[in-house]
């Protein structure tokens, strides 16, 4: 039988009921697995209240931030196998993503707990200004007041765990709202914090639809900083509507990764299937252009069909699956529509293309035109294109040919090439010998152009979350 899960909204340290409810399904079987609560416009104003109380009333010191956080992680690891079933169910992760989820936000708040205590500002060397001599200053960074964190579904626990644990490390206080599609692992993460001694005021969660629960906590003039992981359109609107309030904005990209006549191809071809396809496809990294030197397309091909095929499609409950379904049937529709209007195009589908319910066969297309909308938006799917390229400058240029720029993969052994490609690529991550996906916590991640704002990592996170403030002493 199921398990019936409930999503209920955290506000003030109790555990209530929403305005209005909402079905979960479970992303492969379509069965319901529960419920979540939408929150009322007044039960957001009261988590926005309780969390500005409770950063004016009563802030925890550093160490205790360290302890809470570092018990957190304990929490996480103890309860690992709640949290991958549930990932499961509510993200259609197979096993190996599920429980990859769960290690990694255990990790995030291990190093958010390490990097609150050295949050140090610097000395500024004030004497060294004329008539200053007796002078000495120093700056501190101070949390920023209440954070709010917005995430995306295709990370549901870590996306959290990346908004949360560098807030509260940091000493703000948080309100976090995590997409409908799947609530519950927040909600296990909140309770998570509760049982590891955060002080209840300290988090609040909201759940409902995006454009309205988010909606008003974007307007709301209560919170100091928006975290906010999803697509560009979306972030394109907060950005509009919180003023100068500060932002980290973590959105789409069309990632890229080239292979060159002289990569590795085996490695090459296995790596990029997994970055392609893995999550189906759903991760912002996801390569969906593959690039491939022409004189070695006949070579690295039957590889990369090869390492594709060798990937086990369907339920993600079988823990032998490596690829399960989309967030949805209408979204797996809606990518399946994609391939189908590219090869009207005069696209060629190298492997899948077809979908059943809310499972895309993971899909190679070649022959691509830059004007296919698979080439120009960003599909969010087991989707990727073979694109044979010439000259090594030639590539380069296509992958900046967009207008988004998050990350870069690069498989090459000729290391000049591969720095100064490095150099040229115009995306805030680049990866040598690995494709686009290769993300760990500590890394600073962010993009640029239309993919983002602001750094993510626990101790890049924090320098956004705390705001430097410059003391100045007269000595005489
Ligand atoms: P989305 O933008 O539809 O939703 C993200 C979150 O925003 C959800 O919680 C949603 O409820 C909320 N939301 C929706 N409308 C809102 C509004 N008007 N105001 C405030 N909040 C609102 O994105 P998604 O479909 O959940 O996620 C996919 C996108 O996320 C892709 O574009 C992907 O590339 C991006 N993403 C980026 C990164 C990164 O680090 N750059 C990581 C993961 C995902």
């Amino acid at each position: 039988m199921t398990e019936l899960r409930h999503a209920r909204l955290l506000i003030g340290g109790e555990w209530v009921d929403g305005a209005e409810r909402f079905p979960v399904y479970d992303k492969y079987t379509g069965a319901l697995i529960g419920h979540g609560e939408s929150a009322s416009q007044a039960q957001v104003e009261a988590a926005v209240a309780a969390a500005r109380r409770a950063f004016t009333g009563h802030q925890l010191a550093p160490y205790d931030r360290f302890l809470i956080l570092t018990r957190a992680a304990a929490l996480i690891e103890e309860r690992r196998e709640l949290l991958a079933r549930t990932i499961t169910a509510e993200a259609g992760f197979p096993s190996v993503d599920a429980q990859n989820e769960v290690s990694r936000a255990a990790q995030t708040f291990i190093l958010s707990a390490e990097e609150g205590k050295r949050l140090a500002g610097e000395v500024v060397p004030i004497e060294a200004a004329p008539g200053h001599a007796h002078r000495m200053a120093f700056t501190i960074r101070a949390p920023r007041g209440v954070v709010c964190g917005i995430t995306s579904f295709n990370s549901p626990l870590n996306m959290v765990a990346h908004k949360v644990a560098p807030a509260l490390g940091a000493g703000n206080t948080v309100v976090v709202k995590p997409p409908q599609t799947t609530p519950f692992s927040a909600a296990l993460l909140c309770q998570i914090l509760l049982d590891a001694g955060l002080p209840p005021s300290h988090l609040h969660l909201v759940h409902g639809p995006g454009s309205q629960i988010g909606g008003w906590l974007v307007d709301h003039p209560g919170i100091d900083f928006y975290t906010f992981t999803g697509s560009t359109p979306v972030g394109q609107r907060i950005r509009a509507s919180v003023g100068l309030r500060p932002v980290a904005l973590e959105l789409g990209s069309i990632a890229a990764t080239i292979v060159c006549e002289d990569a590795d191809l085996q490695r090459a071809a296995t790596r990029v299937v997994q970055s392609g396809f893995r999550r189906a496809g759903q991760a912002c990294t996801s390569t969906q252009r593959l690039f491939v030197q022409q004189g070695v397309l006949d070579d690295f091909l039957p590889r990369l069909l090869e390492a594709a095929r060798a990937l086990k499609v369907g339920d993600p409950h079988d823990p032998a699956t490596v690829i399960g379904p989309m967030i949805s049937e209408a979204e797996a529709r809606r990518a399946e529509r994609w391939v189908e209007e590219a090869v009207a195009e005069g696209a060629r589908v190298l492997l899948g293309g077809t979908r059943e319910g809310a499972l895309m066969q993971p899909t190679i297309l070649t022959d691509v035109t830059p004007k296919m909308r698979v080439l120009r938006e960003e599909i969010f799917a087991p989707v990727f294109s073979v694109i044979p390229y010439g000259g090594f400058d030639e590539a380069v240029a296509q992958v900046n040919a967009t207008p988004f720029g998050l990350a870069a993969g690069l498989f090459t052994r000729d290391v000049m090439r591969a720095l100064n490609a490095a150099r040229q690529l115009h995306v805030g991550v680049v990866h040598i010998n690995e494709p686009s996906t290769s993300r760990v916590d500590l890394m600073p991640f962010a993009g640029v152009k239309d993919s983002g704002i602001g750094t993510e990592g626990p101790r890049y996170a924090m320098r956004e979350m705390t705001e430097e403030r410059l003391i100045t002493a007269s000595l005489s």
